[in-house]
């Protein structure tokens, strides 16, 4: 096997290792890292993978993107201490619910936070761990989140000896309890900043901090973002697991991902490239629908940011769409410096004719709005008894439509958050409340972290240098 190596999408200069990519967690000319080359799954393998357990199955899918950075003992110890019953609270980890005649629901939420975040999450915290330990090195890792992220993040981060963990969240626009999530770890290695303004700002803010060199080097600045391409190698693993349940890997299955920055469906993105038998990818979005928009029209063009029912999707800027461009465009890195420069200064981009159609054969795109997102919660439960949280209930909407196209075609709907997670949204439209696991129950009345900062560069810059500890 040739050694597997990483490119930016915004060209290819010299190529990374995977353990440097993965510290690095952005391209230094303010791209993202891809393999130069797509890993291959070998036909055979599938029939193989059937009846094998989930960290199993994740050896086999991460070993080709990790290559030679990692022994196979190694890769193997941390896989077995991520996917297991005492990190997840179900053996299968994304046991597969069948809520319809050909449709199943994933759910992605046995993790410690109860979100899909932690299944990547929990591996890059051990990760990260390991290998600071082994270099002697320390770093501070700075992420935005629009609600999931952070609390995953701070999870998997809060007992690693050799990191700071710096999660800057919109003030007042996640849901209460993914709040309390964050904010009532007390490690004083955890760092919580309400900024003052939106997600994208959050965003952009964290993106400035890395494009600042000297800070960056100064701090050993890292991402736990799914810019950082060990969080979409991880996610590459449950749409191969699904394909494997419901069709061992022969038939084909589609999915339907509620999206917010491109990370999660980008994933089976890149599974389908490596040869997971996958027909559609649908792209669920709420009504902040720029990637809806982009593949109705070709115009890639953000608007304001709106809150909706389903917080963790209230994106306007999809990070991880850069890595789909990259290969749509036939890796011409030029192309997509100049497209993604054009972007930054002119706040829109647009493609159009061969481009469009190759990325509508791609993707499948809806829009759903707050309203319908209650309605299909209801339905759900009526027909189904099982309680869904708002973000699931986007996909839910997005996939009837889908199903009713291609009903042969068995449909896994992702359920990306718990529902007691949203237990607002889930009264307001069942009319009951939705069961608390303990470790949710349990946040209220905890005293509660964080700072609130303005949404400046430097007053973010400025609280990072004093509090991280020399
Ligand atoms: C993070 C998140 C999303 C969006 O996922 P992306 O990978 O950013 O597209 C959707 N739903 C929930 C519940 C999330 O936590």
């Amino acid at each position: 096997m040739a050694m597997i190596r990483y490119v930016s999408t915004r060209g290819p200069g010299p190529s990374s290792r995977f353990l440097d990519v993965m510290m690095a967690g952005m391209a230094p000319d303010g791209g993202l890292y891809l393999p130069e080359i797509w890993p291959e799954l070998d036909r055979n393998l599938f029939s193989h993978l059937s009846g094998l357990g989930y960290a199993e199955i994740a050896m086999h899918i991460i070993k080709p993107f990790v290559g030679e950075d990692l022994s196979d003992e190694t890769l193997q110890h941390l896989l077995g201490k991520t996917y297991t019953s005492t990190t997840f609270n179900h053996s299968a980890m994304t046991p597969l619910i069948q809520a319809g005649p050909n449709a199943w629901i994933m759910e992605l939420f046995h993790g410690p936070t109860f979100s899909f975040k932690d299944y990547a999450l929990q591996f890059l915290g051990r990760l990260f761990d390991h290998v600071l330990g082994q270099r002697g090195q320390r770093i501070t890792i700075v992420g935005a989140t629009s609600g999931d992220t952070g609390s995953a993040a701070i999870e998997a981060c809060r007992h690693c000896k050799n990191i700071d963990i710096f999660i800057l969240h919109p003030q007042g626009r996640t849901s209460d309890i993914q709040r309390r999530q964050m904010t009532t770890v007390s490690a004083p290695n955890v760092f919580n900043i309400a900024l003052a303004g939106t997600f994208d700002d959050c965003q952009g803010i964290v993106k400035a901090l890395f494009a600042d060199e000297a800070f960056r080097a100064e701090q050993h600045l890292s991402a736990v973002n799914s810019i950082n391409w060990v969080r979409i190698m991880a996610q590459v693993v449950y749409y191969a697991v699904a394909a494997i349940a419901l069709g061992g890997g022969e038939r084909q299955v589609s999915f339907t991902v509620p999206t917010g920055n491109f990370g999660n469906i980008y994933a089976g993105w890149v599974a389908r490239r490596m040869g997971v038998p996958i027909k559609n990818l649908v792209i669920a979005s709420n009504r902040n629908d720029i990637l809806t928009r982009f593949f109705e029209s070709g115009d890639m063009r953000p608007e304001a940011v709106v809150p909706s029912l389903s917080p963790s999707m209230d994106i306007q800027v999809s990070s991880n769409f850069e890595r789909y461009l990259c290969d749509l465009m036939g890796r011409d890195y030029a192309a997509l410096a100049r497209l993604m420069d054009s972007f930054k200064t002119q706040k829109a981009f647009h493609l159009s004719g061969e481009l469009m159609q190759k990325a509508r054969r791609d993707f499948r795109a809806y829009r759903c709005s707050d309203l319908n997102t209650l309605e299909i919660m209801k339905q759900c439960h009526q027909a189904t008894g099982i309680m869904i949280d708002p973000h699931t209930a986007v996909g839910f909407h997005a996939a009837q439509q889908e199903i009713d196209k291609d009903p042969a075609t068995p449909m896994v709907m992702m359920a990306c958050a718990h529902p007691a997670k949203f237990p607002d949204s889930v009264r307001q439209a069942t009319g009951m409340d939705p069961v608390m696991p303990a470790a949710l129950a349990q946040l209220q009345g905890r005293a509660e972290k964080f700072i609130v900062l303005p949404r400046d560069l430097d007053k973010v810059r400025g609280y990072i240098r004093q509090s991280v500890k020399k």
